[in-house]
């Protein structure tokens, strides 16, 4: 781990962020096989600021950078890896006044989620970003992404795990990423923007954070996700023609501990006893069985359909709005949990972080 720090001596009160690089497109370069992620990156920074103007250069916060030693694609991130994030902000956290997390776009969203879950109560801005194109490449992203998300870090209002991106400032919990080509790739489809930027200022919306919301010391959970980190919970998008013994080929594992269902619109599926009769027994060995819509926005209701009816009955737990990424990061973090079936259940029904 490697540590840049521009400025050593931060004088008491004023804003000190930590930067943890991660990898991700913003930070490769061309390698012989292709884009992969480089180091140095702290200096790479350091120089693609020089060339803001000198106003924005003078404004930005007091920053130190931190580099893992092992820089991946996000698509290689794992519930382990968010939950070394999670300890490295619990270890740093008062250290630091916000924090900014630099990570590959394609798994950033459940990152972020996941961080949400774990550090509950977090009473300062943890903000994460990337881009859609590596640092130095003609017309990147990242100057403009890297710029705003230290200004939202350095807001100590803020205090939640956000997204900064293209100039929006969006809730984790909430986010998905929507393109996987513009600038504008994140999207919080079920909840309004957090902030964003308006020319030169970095506007963020305390009425919809969560700092308003929260009393009292941080109540970071962090427990031990190598209990989570097998695939013990998995992803089921329904599809037309789904038979009972393809959901039952999932569920019937005894190493799956829980299960993101994918249902249609308003939480329909197809009218088939053998489904609901594979989700019922599932459900009553003890797994976790929760269900969202296919549709990013909106929310599920049981039993809106009659060929839905059911779920409630076989103990489905309805997700309402939430996105993937928060439904499935959720039942990691619930069943990660040394708490019984039935608290997990009632916690998955609770709103933790705004996440639902
Ligand atoms: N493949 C990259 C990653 O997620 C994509 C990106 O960063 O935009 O690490």
């Amino acid at each position: 781990m490697s540590i840049h720090s521009p400025l050593t001596e931060t004088p008491p009160g004023e804003n000190r962020i930590l930067v943890i690089y991660t990898g991700g497109t913003i930070g490769m370069q061309q390698h012989a096989h292709g884009l992969a992620p480089s180091g140095d990156f702290a200096t790479r920074m350091a120089t693609a600021f020089n060339q803001l103007p000198l106003a924005q250069q003078q404004a930005l916060p007091t920053y130190e950078v931190i580099s893992y030693a092992t820089l991946i694609d996000s698509s290689a991130a794992t519930p382990l890896s968010w939950h070394q994030l999670a300890l490295d902000i619990h270890d740093q956290l008062t250290a630091y006044t916000g924090f900014v997390i630099i990570h590959g776009t394609d798994t950033l969203s459940w990152t972020a989620a996941s961080l949400a879950y774990q550090l509950q109560g977090l009473d300062r801005p943890v903000v994460l970003t990337g881009s859609m194109r590596p640092l130095e490449a003609a017309a990147s992203d990242a100057l403009e992404n890297l710029y705003g998300a230290l200004q939202f870090a350095a807001q100590p209002a803020l205090q939640e795990v956000t997204i900064y991106f293209a100039g929006q400032l969006l809730r984790g919990a909430r986010t998905i990423k929507q393109h996987s080509e513009a600038p504008d790739a994140f999207a919080s489809p079920n909840y309004p923007l957090l902030g964003e930027r308006v020319g030169d200022d970095f506007i963020y919306y305390p009425s919809l954070g969560l700092g308003l919301q929260q009393r009292g010391a941080p109540r970071f959970e962090l427990p031990d996700y190598r209990l989570v980190n097998q695939g013990e919970v998995v992803r089921i998008a329904l599809w037309p023609g789904i038979s009972a013994w393809q959901l039952e080929a999932w569920l019937v594992d005894s190493r799956v501990k829980g299960a993101l269902l994918q249902l249609w619109g308003a939480g329909n599926i197809p009218d088939d006893p053998g489904l609901l009769a594979v989700l019922a027994k599932a459900s009553g060995e003890g797994k976790l069985l929760a269900a969202i819509s296919q549709c990013p926005q909106g929310s599920v209701q049981l039993g809106a359909y009659a060929a839905g009816h059911g779920l409630s009955d076989a103990g489905i737990l309805a997700g309402d709005g939430m996105t993937p990424e928060a439904a499935f990061t959720k039942l990691t973090h619930l069943l990660a949990q040394p708490i019984s079936l039935e608290d997990q259940r009632r916690r998955f029904l609770t709103s933790l972080v705004g996440e639902r």
